[in-house]
């Protein structure tokens, strides 16, 4: 069995080995972006909120 670390983009569901978690709008509701939607969510846009970033590889 394989540990699948890889997250998919809630906006563009590209898969990315680093996501943003974010609220991008006024639902309150948290989602992981890549760094092409991340871009471009965050510009004016006033329900922006970051919340972190998520990587697959994790520095030991
Ligand atoms: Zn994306």
């Amino acid at each position: 069995m394989t540990r699948q670390r890889e997250k998919v983009c809630d906006r563009c569901q590209n898969s990315a080995p680093v996501l943003y978690r974010a609220q991008i709008d006024d639902t309150e509701r948290w989602v992981f972006i890549c760094d092409a939607c991340y871009s471009d969510v965050s510009q004016n846009n006033p329900h922006y909120i970051y919340g972190g970033t998520w990587k697959a590889q994790k520095k030991k």
